[in-house]
């Protein structure tokens, strides 16, 4: 059994994340198994090197403990573009040029991951991608290459959860897979092939990831990857009910360290029962 937490180094750990990391490591514990750090620093343009270094000094002080060496995903980019090229080669993604401005004003409605891509450049071949051109996959195409029914485990479900076309097509649309631009790869892409590649056996997240696991399924049929075990927590929220996140105005746990309070405040905080 092996599982993981994976942070993304765009600002410090909050409250949030502690719940997050403590859950991941407790799944490892009861189910005797190992739970890994992963880097997920692929948004070069947010990324900072000091909330890396944070998010060591932050778990160590709530006693967690990870084999080394760290998988940092941005020292990978050519294992996830071997992946797109294979993609490509089965003509399963194409090239988009299209602004967040240029994919509102087309209508776009928006779904689970943002807005529901409108296929405007869908008609795009990768023979004709320019330099700064995002790729995404065609999901339609995806769909017609997987045989039987999408779904997956979620802990605590007593039955399969079911993934379907209108799913995926309605409320996902064609995800981006290599960044506009930056070509740095998306999210989606580097967590599949990740936790394939280290062989993740449960994926232990929180809730907000939950309606964005149906495509991580799809890229794992498609790349004929095994499907993990998922956990999705609930999210710690603050005393309206508002979801603590990075972009709110959460505070950082190095903070509440500086004020001196303990891991314990931290746990209580969180309403944590070890
Ligand atoms: N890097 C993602 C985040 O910080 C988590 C990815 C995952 O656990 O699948 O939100």
């Amino acid at each position: 059994m092996l599982t993981r937490f994976a942070p993304s180094p765009t600002g410090p750990l909050h409250l949030g994340h502690a719940y997050s990391a403590l859950t991941v490591w407790q799944v490892a514990r009861d189910l005797g198994g190992t739970a890994l750090l992963r880097i997920e620093d692929t948004d070069s343009t947010r990324v900072r090197p000091a909330h890396e270094a944070g998010i060591y000094e932050d778990l160590a002080w709530l006693s967690l403990t990870w084999p080394t060496p760290v998988r940092r995903q941005s020292d990978h980019y050519a294992e996830y573009d071997a992946v797109l090229e294979h993609l490509g080669d089965a003509g399963l993604i194409y090239p988009c040029s299209c602004t967040r401005r240029q994919i509102a004003d087309a209508g776009a409605k928006p779904g689970a991951d943002g807005l529901v891509y409108p296929g405007t450049c869908r008609h795009r071949s990768m023979a004709d991608a320019q330099p700064g051109d995002g790729l995404r996959l065609d999901i339609a195409k995806a769909l017609a290459r997987i045989d039987g029914p999408l779904g997956y485990d979620e802990t605590g479900a007593t039955t399969s959860q079911n993934i379907t076309d209108d799913l995926l097509l309605g409320t996902i649309g064609d995800p981006i897979l290599r960044r506009k631009d930056t070509g740095d790869p998306a999210y989606h892409l580097a967590c599949v092939v990740d936790d394939a590649l280290q062989g993740i056996t449960h994926v232990v997240r929180g809730m907000d990831l939950r309606d964005l696991t149906p495509l991580h399924v799809l890229i794992q049929a498609l790349l004929d990857y095994p499907t993990p075990v998922y956990h999705h927590h609930p999210l710690i929220t603050d005393a309206d009910g508002k979801r603590l996140a990075k972009i709110d105005h959460a505070k950082a746990l190095a903070k509440y360290r500086a004020e001196g309070l303990s891991v314990q405040d931290i746990k209580h905080m969180i309403g944590w029962r070890d």
